[in-house]
């Protein structure tokens, strides 16, 4: 299936249109075929401006590598990825420099963007600098001002280090230096998955508000579908390195197509616990991505596989209302809510 079936608006400021991240593996000794680990196997969507989809799965289904390679802090292995209509996986690392601003990452750990030698000040004032956003001393700091305001910190966190915070306050520092950027798409890998649910919370809330402030689009990574729940306009379901599901919040949660997507929503907790979903427990764990099964890959651990899911590969399917979905019995009333 092509991005443009995917396409979840007319004017998409990030495309991305059927990226593979494959991975040679060693062979298990002298004389053995190395393998092939499809980390990212055909993965198309688009965002527009002021939207957020989030890209969701169990651990190891490629999700955080879709957002790396977008970013090329892996190389891709083939496949296309336009920002704000350029091109850019196929830019060499010197010319994709000045368009970096345009693209943020928010981590899980925001060690891994702020340096724990540097006071706050240095480390939002380096994008600010690298990317020569500001116009003298005195737009810097009134800049600096402005983001810490903006992300609900004092002024006097510029002045201290990363250990002196806590882990939403560190995120929030995390989220100004992104925003320092100024850019069209942020992307957040797993970015309130570490935090408490009332921090949790605050962070989602932040990220809202500064997307209807400022029209940023959000790739919002995450395993945790109550989050997404609470601040997604469209979903992708990711599973063995492929998109199966794809639609807006309110028909992915109310009426899910893919079985993997109806085990992943039913263990998410309904605030009525009269209205909580059945459980359905998967059988068996991910299979690796060197040996996906033939056929559906999903097979394995459906639990409403059929015999032509073992042989057959569905494809990704348009759905009329919108959305698509990846299985052989999507289109047959009841079998989509076994
Ligand atoms: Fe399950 Fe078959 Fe659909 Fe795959 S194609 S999700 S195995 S029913």
């Amino acid at each position: 299936m092509s991005a443009a079936s995917l396409s979840l608006s007319a004017q998409p400021v990030l495309e991305v249109n059927d990226l593979r991240k494959h991975f040679a593996v060693a062979g298990g000794g002298p004389g053995r075929a190395a393998g092939l680990l499809r980390a990212v196997d055909g993965v198309s969507f688009s965002l527009a401006r002021g939207e957020t989809l989030s890209l969701v799965g169990e651990s190891g289904c490629g999700k955080s590598t879709v957002a790396k390679t977008i970013l090329r802090l892996l190389a891709p292995t083939s496949g296309q990825v336009v920002l704000a209509g350029r091109r850019i996986d196929d830019l060499t690392l010197s010319r994709l420099r000045p368009l970096r601003r345009r693209i943020q990452m928010v981590f899980q750990d925001p060690f891994s963007s702020l340096n724990p030698r540097m006071p706050v000040r240095d480390s939002i004032a380096e994008p600010i600098r690298n990317f020569r956003l500001a116009r003298g001393r005195s737009d810097l700091e009134a800049r600096l001002l402005r983001l810490m305001d903006r992300v609900g910190l004092p002024a006097d966190a510029l002045g201290r280090y990363p250990h002196e915070f806590s882990g939403g306050q560190r995120q929030r520092i995390g989220i100004a230096r992104a925003l320092a950027a100024e850019p069209d798409v942020i992307v957040c890998d797993e970015a309130v998955s570490a935090l408490d649910v009332s921090v949790k919370a605050q962070i989602v809330n932040l990220l809202m508000d500064l997307q209807k402030d400022h029209g940023i689009a959000l790739l919002f990574i995450s395993h945790d579908l109550a989050v997404v729940e609470h601040m997604t306009h469209h979903v992708a379901v990711m599973y063995l390195g492929r998109i199966v599901e794809t639609g807006s919040r309110e028909a992915l949660f109310e009426t899910p197509r893919h079985p993997y997507t109806r085990a992943l929503l039913s263990a998410v907790p309904v605030p009525e616990p009269a209205a909580n979903r059945a459980r359905i427990v998967l059988k068996g764990d991910v299979p690796s991505p060197i040996a996906p099964p033939a056929g559906c890959s999903f097979h394995t651990r459906c639990p409403s596989c059929i015999e032509r899911c073992r042989t057959e590969e569905p494809p990704l399917t348009a759905l009329p209302g919108g959305g698509a979905v990846a299985c052989h019995l999507a289109g047959a009333e009841g079998a989509a809510h076994a």
